[in-house]
């Protein structure tokens, strides 16, 4: 046995096992030995073996796809296969059918043997001759007749994850494999396969340890970052120079903007999850919901950036200035805004800024409330006759006031559906000016407060009676008012509503 003590970091170039989880293979005095793993995670190359599959069913076509994939030579014995398996075979996989009932002496020479066995008898038999010439055996859905079991897995190839639960839940393996697919960067098999190429160039450069160490490391945050474009050609040597430059390296800062969704923390973008989790600092909004901000990497800086409206908050210049001198100090800064960062959210100012000083900047959208309290409601935003036009409108100027410059023929327009942002403070005045305008007081008009939140609240009504109902229930978060003909449904689930209540009274 080799020492592996004695072995620089380079064993991470043989024993993955080792780079995972261990710098030292020998027990520390004290340090309590490993124990209790269900079973021995393996991952075998079986290319150009052979492989031996007794049964023709769909089950075992589909060990067949699997195990050809994985460039083995597969021979498959059954009596009667399915279609599938002879389309396998007519398409050119490495996968031959013998029209015959499978004999132990197929076994001979083979690296693996799967079978699909209805009766537990043939299993035992099956399991037997695999036993009597050493070769491991796996029986679909037969544990006890099985040497190793098969996991889920999410194939990246040439990176591969496989999940076992030691046959305690399938289906809680396959779900995990569905959060880990969602996880993972959509580049990351490209450069998955940089990295196996570029494994030997590298090793040939005969770097020190502590440089090569360096060099993988940023790899990883090149390959794992939410942004990660496949690796172009140019990519080695820049890592390479970056590696190996003298001094501390001098990392590069960014800003980020993203989006957080209206509420709903479920509302939150792959991308955005994974920009948050490799943030060093995030700077959130008022709007931001606790439990997003909990999905950020722990050790992040979390600094609220708040613009209330109305109470004192955050100047915007002050937060422009804290994000230049953050990316300065080459921290990675997600700038968390609530819905979409370019609706409303004053994006245009700090990307001209942050342009200004040299920054590099990125756009994550999210879900803008107009569209999460559609989703809500269950309402379309458009529809053929009655909303051929949507539009998304502040009522709230600069002075906290009305805006005198709306448009408010367009607002009256009976054929447009329009989302109003910021307007419950001024909703009096809007609906006065939407009447002078010649806008019908019996249009369906709706108050969405906290929209996809679990304290979610809906008022509706019209614009002649809305804007009493709203002052009756005094909304305190944050209200959407929605105005347009589509919104009429509203209004009949209301009524609904209200006579159910005069008929309980
Ligand atoms: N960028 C955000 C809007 C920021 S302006 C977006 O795309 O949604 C802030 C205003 O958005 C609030 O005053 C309110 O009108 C609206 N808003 C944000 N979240 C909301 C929610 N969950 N429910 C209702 N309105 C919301």
């Amino acid at each position: 046995m080799r020492n592996r003590r004695s072995k620089d970091v380079s064993s991470e170039d043989y024993d993955e096992s080792v780079a995972m989880n261990r710098t030292s293979a020998a027990p520390e005095p004290g340090r309590p030995i490993m124990t209790g793993l269900a079973s021995l995670p393996v991952f075998f190359n079986v290319r150009g073996r052979r492989v031996v599959i007794a049964g023709g069913s769909e089950a075992a076509l589909w060990k067949a796809e699997l195990v050809q994939a994985a460039g083995a030579s597969v021979v498959v014995f059954a009596a009667a296969p399915c279609d599938g398996l002879a389309e396998l075979e007519r398409r050119g996989a490495s996968v031959a059918l013998v029209r015959r009932r499978f004999e132990p002496g197929d076994l001979d020479g083979a690296v693996l043997a799967l079978a699909d066995c209805d009766i537990a008898e043939e299993a035992e038999q099956f399991h037997a001759a695999a036993r009597a010439r050493g070769v491991p055996a796996n029986v679909i859905d037969k544990p006890a007749a099985s040497d190793f079991q098969f996991g889920a897995i999410v194939d990246r190839s040439p990176l591969v994850i496989a999940i076992s639960t030691d046959g305690a839940s399938p289906i809680l393996g396959q779900a995990l494999r569905g959060r880990i697919e969602a996880m993972l960067p959509a580049a990351i098999r490209l450069w998955a396969g940089a990295a196996k190429s570029w494994r030997a160039p590298l090793k040939a450069l005969e770097l020190a340890p502590k440089l090569r160490r360096r060099f993988w490391e940023l790899f990883n945050e090149r390959a794992l970052t939410a942004s990660a474009v496949p690796p172009g050609p140019d990519e080695f040597k820049s890592l390479l120079a970056e590696a190996t430059a003298e001094g501390p390296r001098a990392a590069k800062g960014s800003i980020a903007l993203v989006g957080a969704g209206p509420g709903d923390p479920e509302l939150l973008t792959l991308k955005a999850l994974r920009l948050l989790q490799a943030a060093d600092v995030v700077l959130y909004d008022d709007l931001v919901a606790p439990e997003i901000l909990d999905m950020g990497r722990r050790e992040a800086t979390k600094i609220p950036v708040g613009k209330r409206g109305y109470r004192p908050s955050c100047k915007q210049d002050d937060i422009i200035d804290l994000m230049i001198k953050l990316a300065a100090e080459g921290k990675r800064v997600v700038r968390l805004k609530g819905g979409d960062p370019m609706i409303f959210g004053r994006a245009s100012e700090e990307l001209a800024a942050l342009h200004a000083a040299g920054i590099a900047t990125s756009v994550t959208p999210g879900v803008t409330a107009a569209l999460g309290a559609a989703a809500s409601l269950q309402l379309s935003l458009t529809e053929r006759v009655r909303a051929r036009r949507l539009q998304f409108i502040t009522a709230h100027a600069h002075d906290g006031r009305l805006p005198e410059d709306i448009d408010w023929r367009a607002l009256a327009d009976p054929c447009a559906s329009s989302v109003i942002y910021m307007g419950a403070r001024t909703l009096n005045s809007l609906v006065e000016r939407l009447a002078a305008h010649g806008a019908d007081p019996s249009t369906p008009a709706l108050l969405v407060e906290r929209a996809t939140c679990p304290d979610e609240r809906v008022i509706r009504g019209t614009l002649a009676s809305l804007p009493a109902k709203a002052a009756a229930l005094s909304p305190s978060g944050p209200c959407l008012i929605l105005i347009g003909a589509v919104f009429a449904g509203g209004v009949e689930a209301e009524q609904i509503r209200e006579a159910a209540d005069i008929a309980i009274a």
